[in-house]
């Protein structure tokens, strides 16, 4: 007799639930392996029927369930007799694959995550303190260390202020060849400890210096690295879900590193949060010897120039005061009445890449994805429009003002308060009622 034959298990196609969709970034177009998503002008999917495997990756990466899988009424049929052979014994799944097995236990070799203190003469940058911070709650959700790498020389430490910042654990190679930066001498040190620990997750801060290391690390190691990235979670299969603004800023892409470990990812400054400081915090300091020889590094520091006294140099990136002002300046010369501003809040000036373009305004005080990314208390935005690509640089300032005298920029949408109307009489005369709020303040009572 003829055996009967197998039933395959429908895979289904995905289907956008009506109304539920927040148009969060387009994860879901994001994540689908064969491009059968399209997005809308809503930013809403569309998925493509004849292209889509049924593999439901955009379902579960949704993050307000606004996908769900749809079977047609002859696969809900299969679907229900092959639950009834289920409950009769059969095995439900087809056994896993070698290859399969073979990923997952390389996978589980790779436990705890990373972050790189990066430093300069054992002064650290502040964006290593910020990842100690995204880190622990990377660490909480996986169950693992936090730890954290310091190379450099006479550098201990910066271990135990990691400790202060949430690290467990702190990764140290101290050399006088690590003095000062050098590609090569860092990338030996940083690889060697990752094969010899093996991190699921490393992160860096997106300067000069992290770019150039997170790149050389991940090119050595073989395994991806998601630049500037802009939000980092965790999936339930325990991968880093590392989001970052893509095509131009339009739209967020969310990237997975499924098949290599560690995943890797750079972080701008002033994107995450501080940690609070816990200044009694210990951890335990493993010390790791660097291999390398001086003969063998072939860049050799034979001088360093700093900039930090140059008369023009302002770092807006550290300001709690910004003052910004774009196109609508009109020109090089009337950003005086933003220093004006600037200087009664003790901030800092600022601007759009349009004000950097007509050459009104230094590169270095350009905010945005092209420039630097801003936390200020206040950011105060003057005749900018808020245009996605200035928008990723500033919008998770504490509180922001935006003058323009079109009621309609997209700067509004990002606003704590909106001011309409025209910044050359509104500038002034906020400058005007801080200083006569200051002179009444400092005026001594008659009685
Ligand atoms: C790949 C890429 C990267 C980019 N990176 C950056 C970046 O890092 N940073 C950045 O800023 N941009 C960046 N841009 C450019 C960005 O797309 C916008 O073109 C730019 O931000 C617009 O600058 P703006 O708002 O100053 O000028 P506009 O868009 O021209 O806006 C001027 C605004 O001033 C208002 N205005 C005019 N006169 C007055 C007045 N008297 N009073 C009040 N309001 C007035 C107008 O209503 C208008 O809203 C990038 C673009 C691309 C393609
Ligand atoms: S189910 Fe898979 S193949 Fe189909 S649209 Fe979603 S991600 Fe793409
Ligand atoms: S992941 Fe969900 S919320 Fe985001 S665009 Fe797709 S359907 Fe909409």
């Amino acid at each position: 007799m003829e055996k009967p034959q197998k039933l395959k298990k429908p895979r289904g196609k995905a289907s956008l639930i009506p109304g539920k969709c927040i148009a969060c970034g387009a994860r879901c177009q994001s994540v689908c392996p064969v491009e059968a998503i399209d997005m809308n002008e809503k930013g809403e999917p569309v998925i493509l029927t004849d292209k889509c495997i049924g593999c439901q990756k955009c379902v579960k990466v949704c993050p307000v369930e606004a996908l769900e899988m749809f079977f047609t009424p002859e696969e809900l049929e299969i679907l229900k007799k092959l639950e009834k052979e289920k409950g009769a014994g059969e095995p439900e799944e087809e056994a896993e694959s070698e290859e399969d097995r073979e990923l997952k236990n390389f996978l589980a070799r790779y436990r705890g995550v990373w972050v790189f203190i990066e430093q300069t003469d054992c002064t650290p940058e502040k964006v290593s303190w910020e990842l100690l911070g995204v880190g622990a709650r990377l660490a909480g959700a996986l169950e693992v260390e936090l730890c954290a790498v310091v190379l450099g020389h006479n550098v201990e430490r910066l271990c135990h202020e990691a400790f202060t910042y949430g690290a467990s654990k702190a990764y140290l190679v101290d050399d006088p060849i690590l003095k000062n930066y050098r590609t090569a001498p860092y990338l030996a040190a940083f690889c060697s400890l990752v094969e010899k620990y093996r991190p699921e997750i490393v992160l860096m801060g997106a300067t000069g210096l992290g770019r150039d290391l997170a790149g050389a690390v991940a090119t050595r190691l073989r395994t991806g690295l998601t630049a500037d990235c802009t939000g980092l979670d965790i999936n339930e299969k325990r991968q880093l879900l590392q989001t970052r603004p893509a095509f131009g800023g339009n739209i967020m892409a969310t990237i997975l590193c499924e098949g290599r470990r560690p995943q890797m990812a750079s972080v701008r400054p002033h994107v995450m949060p501080m940690p609070v400081k816990k200044e009694d915090a210990a951890g335990e300091i493993i010390r790791e010897k660097l291999t390398m020889k001086e003969k063998d590094v072939f860049t050799k520091v034979l001088q360093v120039i700093s900039d930090a006294g140059r008369m023009d140099s302002v770092d807006i990136g550290g300001a709690e005061f910004i003052v910004s002002g774009g196109r609508g300046m009109m020109a090089k010369e009337n950003f005086k009445i933003l220093q004006e501003l600037a200087d009664e809040l003790g901030g800092v000036v600022a601007s759009s890449r349009s004000a950097v373009d007509a050459g009104w305004m230094p590169v270095e005080r350009q905010v945005g994805q092209t420039g630097k990314t801003v936390r200020p208390k206040i950011y105060i935005a003057c005749g900018i429009s808020g245009a996605i690509q200035h928008l990723v640089g500033m919008q998770d300032s504490d509180l922001i003002i935006a003058i323009n005298r079109d009621r309609e920029a997209p700067i509004f949408e990002v606003a704590t308060y909106g001011i309409v109307g025209d910044l050359f009489r509104i500038v002034p005369a906020i400058t005007a009622h801080i200083r006569q709020m200051k002179t009444r303040r400092g005026t001594p009572k008659v009685c």
